[in-house]
């Protein structure tokens, strides 16, 4: 993509696939509409988004013309329910130059490491995400280890959400969401960043609340990153004034330019891939002065030699 500083290969870190599984599973916790005829009825009114089809390649062809119709290079798309890895692997599968695929695993299930196995050997997904906040572990917890070891062992990255959640497309569903911060703190990343000094992990939106942590960790631990993703509207929750320029000078003073990753955390359709999030992350970076060698790592470099791919 041409940008103001030069011909770069930009890669979007961070992005949803919002799969036909995905709604399905979302309309089975509707509380208030249990036939399913009903439930697909029930999203179609709360949502005014395109539902996709079935066959996951056909929201996988639509990703990919949005990258060419933005000249977008590459996108991270997460199967963004615990159990929907398949959707995301067929739509890779189509389209392995330009879909990097990412799955929600939920570590405190039974067949979580069968499943993170499965993902990784069998059907080559790139990246395991996890919500302690919304699944409530710590992610220091010894049942993780076989799932980090897991990921390492196939040059996988872990992405990891900290700080505040909040999942959109629950609220406008009037899904409970039983969230719970305590579990979502950067530092609980510091032992298991030791532990496996070779394996990226990756906290998404500067931490989302949990700057200082962030910072804290990533100072410790060479192999945490983070990703610049979002709004990042969070910051009007910080007691001090903070601005998106603030937050990159900052993390890229204590990070280095080579361990943050531009992602825009685009998720449907008709909206699309969120052009504003990057023109507003590029303003930025100007306006920093960033050198273009530095520029061209974090929209694209760094995600892509951290995954060897
Ligand atoms: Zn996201």
């Amino acid at each position: 993509m041409q940008t103001p500083f030069g011909e770069i290969p930009v890669i979007d870190a961070h992005a949803h696939f919002f799969s036909h599984r995905f709604f399905a599973t979302l309309a089975k916790e509707l509380p208030d509409s249990p036939a399913e005829a009903d439930r697909t009825a029930t999203l179609r009114t709360r949502l005014p988004w395109e539902f996709p089809e079935s066959d996951p390649v056909r929201l996988a062809d639509r990703w990919v013309a949005e990258m060419d119709r933005h000249g977008i290079s590459r996108m991270v798309l997460i199967a963004s329910v615990p159990g929907d890895e398949d959707s995301v692997a067929a739509a890779a599968r189509a389209h392995p130059e330009r879909i990097i695929p990412y799955f929600m695993l939920n570590p405190t299930a039974d067949d979580a490491t069968v499943r993170a196995k499965r993902a990784f050997a069998e059907l080559g997904l790139a990246g395991l995400c996890l919500f302690p906040a919304m699944h409530r572990f710590h992610l220091w917890e010894a049942r993780l280890f076989p799932i980090y070891e897991t990921a390492a062992a196939h040059g996988g990255v872990v992405f990891v959400h900290c700080g505040h959640l909040k999942v959109g497309v629950r609220d406008k569903l009037g899904l409970p969401s039983r969230f719970d911060m305590r579990f979502a703190n950067p530092v609980d990343l510091h032992g298991v960043a030791k532990a496996f000094p070779t394996l990226p992990f990756v906290i998404p939106h500067f931490g989302c609340g949990c700057f200082q942590e962030l910072l804290l960790v990533a100072d410790q631990c060479a192999n945490i990153y983070t990703d610049t993703s979002s709004s990042n509207d969070w910051v009007r929750l910080m007691p001090y004034p903070l601005d998106l320029k603030a937050l990159f000078a900052k993390a890229i003073q204590v990070l280095g330019p080579e361990r943050l990753l531009f992602g825009t955390d685009s998720s449907f359709f008709p909206r699309g891939w969120r052009k504003d999030i990057f023109d507003g992350q590029i303003t930025v970076l100007e306006a920093l002065q960033i050198p273009p060698t530095q520029a061209a790592q974090i929209l694209g470099g760094n995600i892509a030699r951290l995954l060897k791919r």
